[in-house]
């Protein structure tokens, strides 16, 4: 009897236990919710809002980049290679611009910066840089020289996760049996729009296979260049501008956890914006 007594007993404060606890991490849940999306504070800045590609875009019917790969890493990362992932990534965002927008945009390749809107760097990480893997940054210059965006890919970084340690791989390797990188990268952002997970269960490779790779890169990076900012919790309030951002419900997206090869309802929503404060 004493048994059975102790065993209802620990029953109910099991469950009792068990509901405070889903409570409380409800609570939780509710009182940091993660965004989806956000536009970027330093957009007030009119310099920094002429300077991301979303204005570039809508006034110039063009993008203009340059690549520069430092040459340690060339092998590792060829310039055509590079180039058509530059290019593919920039249409993730643009497709949906022109069709928002009405008008269609150009992207051409230029050498030099001085006359580029998007500046791609791969290369070694530099002393004071504590990103993780890559940033994007707004980079102001003295008149006459241009403005222009910088996405950075620390090409260098061994990023060591429990056991095991990951480098930036080129996503060709990945192909499968005579395809092409160009009808991969149609495929799983145009054709068949995958997540990391879904190209990496099709593929039989992990998730951080694909993560560490500067397609995955630039399809979230060039989300920075069009105006949005980074909407995981840790970095919602620093970036995101409260008068420019989701409403619940909440959904996933690229600027949320970097884990789609194309844009979903809430980075649309994020790009309708910038559209309309722009246009
Ligand atoms: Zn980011």
């Amino acid at each position: 009897m004493d048994y059975f007594v102790n065993l209802k007993t620990s029953s109910q404060w099991t469950k009792r236990t068990f509901s405070s606890i889903s409570i409380l991490i409800l609570c939780l849940t509710f009182a940091t919710p993660a965004h989806t999306w956000g536009l970027k504070k330093e957009l007030n800045n009119p310099e920094t809002a002429s300077t991301c590609l979303t204005v570039k875009a809508l006034k110039n019917k063009e993008i203009v980049y340059s690549l520069k790969i430092d040459p340690e890493f060339l092998n590792n990362f060829p310039v055509s290679e590079l180039s058509l992932e530059i290019e593919t990534a920039l249409r993730i965002w643009l497709i949906h611009l022109e069709k928002l927008s009405g008008s269609h945009v150009k992207i051409s390749r230029n050498e030099n910066t001085d006359q580029s809107d998007l500046v791609v760097e791969i290369g070694r990480r530099e002393p004071g840089d504590d990103s993780n893997g890559a940033f994007t940054q707004t980079i102001l210059q003295p008149a006459p020289q241009r403005n222009f965006i910088k996405v950075k890919i620390n090409a260098d970084l061994m990023s060591s996760k429990t056991q095991t340690s990951y480098q930036y791989q080129r996503i060709s390797k990945f192909l499968e049996h005579d395809e092409s990188l160009e009808s991969m990268l149609e495929e799983i952002s145009f054709q068949e729009p995958q997540t990391l997970d879904e190209f990496a269960n099709r593929r039989n490779i992990t998730h951080a296979d694909v993560f560490w790779t500067p397609y995955r890169v630039f399809s979230h990076e060039f989300g920075h260049a069009f105006g949005l900012c980074d909407t995981n919790p840790d970095l919602f309030e620093a970036q995101c501008d409260p008068e420019y951002r989701s409403t619940p419900p909440q959904r996933p997206s690229i600027m949320l956890y970097s884990n789609f090869f194309y844009l979903t309802n809430d980075d649309l929503e994020g790009l309708k914006t910038l559209i309309m404060r722009f246009i």
